[in-house]
């Protein structure tokens, strides 16, 4: 299987490649093409998947926008879906909010998800569930702004409707709290559909810890 932020890499290869069909230079579009359905190859190959007769429908000039969805859709079948936490587990990584629940599971996308985020637009809270570099999950939450502005996210580097997100954290030396943040895309499904390395989300993570 292939991992979330992975597939991410090919939906931006594949909106590259429908950028190039459309513009008027065949040479050049030839080699570029050629050079993008490589990489789309090879992020598969390195997992041992075949998805050559998938892939290869990419390959076709007059490719539009619906078709290429859904050939995406059939490449969705090797993405490795997002795990839920159980409700217990939600329990255990925020401790301090009570009854907390998780967006229902079939409401999610959860081949398209690196990391579950959700808001709580009455409490003004962004949370957050993934799982670090040793396969645990992780939980966080903090403020943020209802305010959404043009930007540059955080987390997945995309411009994007972004909204301030302060994580409350306490300083060791004398217990005090601090506030860590930076503007993150207010819609997670969002940012994740546009996550191509998981390490980003880690530095963010640690940035605002
Ligand atoms: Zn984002």
């Amino acid at each position: 299987m292939i991992k979330a932020y992975e597939f991410a890499q090919v939906m931006i290869k594949v909106s590259q490649l429908l950028k190039i069909y459309k513009t008027n230079d065949p040479t050049t579009n030839k080699a570029q093409k050629n050079i993008i359905l490589d990489e789309i190859r090879t992020i598969f190959i390195v997992n041992d998947i075949d998805a050559s007769s998938q892939i290869e429908k990419f390959d076709d000039i007059r490719l539009s926008k619906q078709r290429a969805a859904s050939i995406i859709s059939e490449l969705k079948q090797f993405v490795e879906p997002f795990e839920m936490p159980s409700i217990k587990q939600v329990e255990k990584l925020f401790k301090k909010v009570k009854k907390l629940k998780t967006p229902p599971s079939d409401q999610l996308d959860l081949q398209m998800m690196s990391y579950l985020g959700w808001n709580d637009p009455a409490a003004n809270r962004k949370y957050m569930i993934y799982k670090d570099q040793s396969d645990t999950f992780k939980g966080m939450y903090g403020e943020l702004s209802p305010t959404k502005v043009k930007g540059f996210c955080s987390i997945c580097q995309n411009e994007s409707d972004v909204a301030l997100f302060l994580n409350k954290t306490k300083s060791n030396s004398d217990g005090t709290y601090t506030k860590k943040g930076d503007y993150i895309c207010y819609d997670s499904n969002v940012c994740n559909q546009h996550l191509d390395d998981i390490e980003k989300l880690y530095q963010f993570v640690n940035k605002v810890q």
